[in-house]
């Protein structure tokens, strides 16, 4: 079958894709949307996201990936819900966009929004709690623990940051690292070491995340000595590094940093021209909602103006 040709091609339906869309779609470019997994990303499953503004009560992030995309749709937005399986420069400077199931594109541009996926424990009780008191972003549901108590797991700046930021809610949190030294920057460490709220469970490990209804406990183990404790806890925040989902740019000539994150100027531009990254895929991303949308609407703008260069 003949490829499609549309204009921008947005790989990716979080809050950076979908803003995204809305502006191309606004700029009355030809615009569509590939989501393989669930709309929204890793708001798709955030309960409650509390700090976009513009919802002083908060909003389900579901609610509001489906109210970007309405909003995107108004303006002519169209959804492909299929995973996009290759991408492609043609000879003549477009980009073949091959998905499955979803048929075939050739796009003058694209705007790569494929988001990162945090790493997981992989231990029992991981998944089933994710949302009930597991959790991979503090900054998003630390509120949730007013006066209670939090585990962070991780040593990284993530982990050190995100667990400083639990203190201003939780009664204490205690940092459970599997070695005895942190990998953050020293200056993180220092305010971790001086703030009364934080504890370290050092060369320590978290086996098993017990609850039903809502985290109650972890099972902590000492990597040396091999002895495992129940630890009570509220909740457990997990920040053991994050892999970006920037494997369909191998074939293109654009930079990526330690954790493979590409790195794009603050036009969101790559060295190839037309090919836009935006949101959790790129280097130094704030990794907020309200970050990414803003980082899809610059996206958006960036790759308007290269179309209009380009027909001069
Ligand atoms: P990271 O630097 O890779 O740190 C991951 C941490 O998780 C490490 O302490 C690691 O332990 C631990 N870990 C990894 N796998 C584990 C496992 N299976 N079980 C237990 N612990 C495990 O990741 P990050 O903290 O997400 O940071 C990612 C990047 O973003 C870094 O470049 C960081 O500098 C940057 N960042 C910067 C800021 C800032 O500048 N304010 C804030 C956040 C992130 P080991 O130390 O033993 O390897």
């Amino acid at each position: 079958m003949t490829p499609r040709e549309i204009e921008i091609a947005i790989i990716g339906g979080g809050p950076a894709g979908l803003s995204a869309g809305l502006y191309a779609a606004r700029a009355l470019r030809s615009t569509v949307l590939f989501e393989g997994g669930v709309l929204g990303g890793q708001i798709a499953t955030t309960d409650a996201v509390e700090n976009y503004p513009g919802f002083p009560d908060g909003i389900n992030g579901l609610d509001l990936a489906l109210a970007m995309q309405r909003q995107s749709e108004r303006f002519g937005m169209e959804t492909v819900y299929a995973a996009v399986t290759s991408l492609q420069r043609t000879e003549d400077g477009r980009f073949a966009v091959g998905t499955e199931g979803g048929g075939d594109f050739i796009a003058r541009s694209v705007i790569y929004t494929a988001g990162a996926e945090y790493n997981k424990l992989g231990i029992p009780g991981e998944r089933e709690l994710t949302g009930k008191g597991v959790s991979y972003c503090a900054t998003c549901d630390a509120a949730f623990f007013a006066g209670q108590e939090a585990v962070v797991v991780g040593g990284g700046d993530a982990a050190v940051e995100e667990a400083l930021f639990t203190t201003r809610y939780a009664s204490k949190v205690t940092l459970v690292h599997r070695r005895d030294e942190l990998r953050a920057q020293k200056v993180l460490q220092a305010r971790a070491f001086a703030e009364p709220k934080m504890a370290f469970a050092w060369n320590t490990v978290v086996d098993e995340i017990i609850g039903t209804e809502q985290v109650a406990a972890v099972t902590l183990r000492d990597v040396h000595t091999g002895e495992t404790r129940r630890f009570d806890t509220n909740a457990a925040f997990i920040f053991i590094g994050q892999t970006p989902n920037s494997s369909l740019l191998a074939g293109f000539n654009v930079p990526l940093d330690a954790g493979g994150h590409a790195i794009v100027n603050a036009w969101m531009e790559t060295p190839v021209p037309g090919l836009f990254i935006a949101g959790d895929v790129r280097s130094e991303a704030a990794r907020q909602v309200v970050s990414s949308a803003g980082d899809g609407a610059t996206a958006a703008i960036r790759a308007d103006q290269y179309l209009t260069h380009l027909d001069g």
